[in-house]
């Protein structure tokens, strides 16, 4: 059993607090919002996990996790300090560190011995550096550990219990072996490296997953053009294990708060050792059309969308997560309000989320049918369970001019045909 602080109570945060208290250790998660602490310390979670209420809850009654905002109460007695504080874009693609670095601050005023610092969140290239020239300025002793999170939201928990790999980032023998035995009841790969390589292998694997997107939606498009199924085409491509099946599914592009935030980061984290990241900026490029594709055919179908009625399934940026950062459903609500449409938002679970990004004439439901009701076209932006179950005859029966968007795939092109329904998908052929 470790004495852990946890900097940052949020998606990384949050669930690796839990799930180290869970295998035993003793956590004291911190963070600056006074709001999410005194929640959290009734078992209110801040935002929708399966499974990390009853997890948080269970943990808190048996002792073995506390949430403060007091950094002396979270420094004291603690052998690791976790760093998972967000990294947001700046303006110009780089990654913001004001953030880590007051956390760094923080830990050089208030920890009172030597200590290892671990950097959960995400950060360029060299920061993990600065991190530990920050906080030794103080007069402390510490080593510093590179070990970026993979967890995916809405199966956070599994991910950190069965993930892939485990990465640590470390030029200390010491410090690498204790972050080891911290993580050794998660029986997951542990992968050696160093501070530098371990900061890197997570931006190249976001990158890379980006990639595999922009990839399958590029031939999507023109497998559209060319009258081919891109279903198809993933399943005859996946199957060669060299490709893989996973992230070949065609949509409406990447979002949420890495894959966006991450791949800018490296075009700038390149741009600053003079590195164009051509592929990289074009994997952007595509996902940024990609976005608003569907809004497109809609105005060239329609011609005028002045005074329609929209209905928007899905607000998520994917499902099983009310994380709505990056999700497409922003950049599509604000170019179809441009076109002067109404807009009715369905989402089972991100409408609190949502309404703190869009705009205020959306009006939200958690009732499908209401938003489809009277309807001009449909958008399906997230493939919810609740949305990929609906039978296509609600539509049929609730809309007025049945025409469906869906940028998920949700449906088979037969089904599809069973209906007095216009659709159009991702790379296949309409259906009118
Ligand atoms: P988040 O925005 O959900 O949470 C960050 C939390 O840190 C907030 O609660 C905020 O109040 C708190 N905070 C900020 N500054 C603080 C400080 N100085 N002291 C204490 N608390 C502070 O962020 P997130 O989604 O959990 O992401 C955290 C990091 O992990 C990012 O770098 C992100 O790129 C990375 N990451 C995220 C995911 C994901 O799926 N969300 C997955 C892998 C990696």
């Amino acid at each position: 059993m470790r004495k852990i602080a946890v900097i940052g109570t949020g998606y990384v945060g949050l669930v690796t607090g839990a799930c180290f208290a869970e295998i035993g250790h003793q956590v004291k998660c911190l963070d600056i919002d006074e709001k999410k602490i005194y929640d959290l310390s009734k078992g209110i979670i801040p935002f929708y996990e399966p499974g990390l209420e009853d997890l948080v809850k269970e943990n808190l009654e048996n002792n073995r996790l506390f949430f403060t905002t007091n950094s002396s109460f979270a420094f004291h007695d603690a052998e690791v300090i976790y760093i998972a504080v967000g990294t947001p874009a700046k303006e110009d693609g780089s990654s913001n560190l004001e953030y880590i670095f007051r956390a760094a601050n923080n830990i050089a005023k208030y920890a009172t011995k030597n200590v290892i610092v671990v950097t959960k969140s995400t950060v360029p290239v060299g920061t993990n550096e600065r991190i530990k020239e920050l906080i030794t300025m103080n007069g402390l002793k510490v080593e510093v550990v590179s070990n970026p999170e993979f967890l995916r939201e809405g199966q956070a928990i599994n991910d950190t219990f069965r993930g892939d790999r485990i990465i640590i980032g470390s030029d200390n023998d010491t410090a690498a072996t204790v972050i080891e035995e911290i993580n050794q009841h998660f029986h997951v790969k542990v992968i050696h490296t160093d501070i530098k390589s371990a900061e890197m292998i997570k931006y190249a694997s976001n990158a890379f997953l980006a990639t595999k997107i922009s990839f399958i939606n590029e031939i999507s498009t023109i497998c559209e053009k060319l009258g081919a199924n891109i279903e198809d085409v993933a399943y005859g491509m996946g199957l060669d294990s060299r490709i893989g099946t996973q992230f070949l599914k065609a949509g409406i592009g990447y979002g949420g708060s890495c894959f966006p935030k991450d791949t800018k980061s490296l075009v700038q984290i390149a741009g600053n050792v003079k590195h164009k990241f051509d592929l990289l900026e074009a994997v952007i490029n595509v996902n940024n059309k990609q976005q608003v594709k569907l809004v497109e055919q809609a105005m060239a179908r329609f011609g005028n969308l002045q005074g329609l009625n929209v209905a928007l399934l899905g607000l998520s940026f994917k499902p099983n997560t009310d994380d709505v950062r990056e999700s497409a459903s922003i950049v599509m609500t604000n170019r179809l309000l441009e076109e002067g449409v109404s807009i009715t938002a369905y989402d089972p679970v991100a409408i609190e989320k949502a309404k703190s990004v869009l705009p205020s004439e959306v009006h939200f439901t958690k009732d499908i049918v209401e938003a489809l009701y009277l309807a001009d076209m449909a958008f399906i932006i997230t493939d919810w369970d609740e949305i990929k179950r609906l039978p296509l005859s609600v539509y049929e029966n609730m809309m007025r001019t049945p025409v469906i968007y869906d940028g998920r795939n949700c449906y088979s092109i037969e089904a599809v045909k069973q209906h007095r329904v216009e659709y159009h998908s991702i790379g296949r052929k309409s259906v009118k």
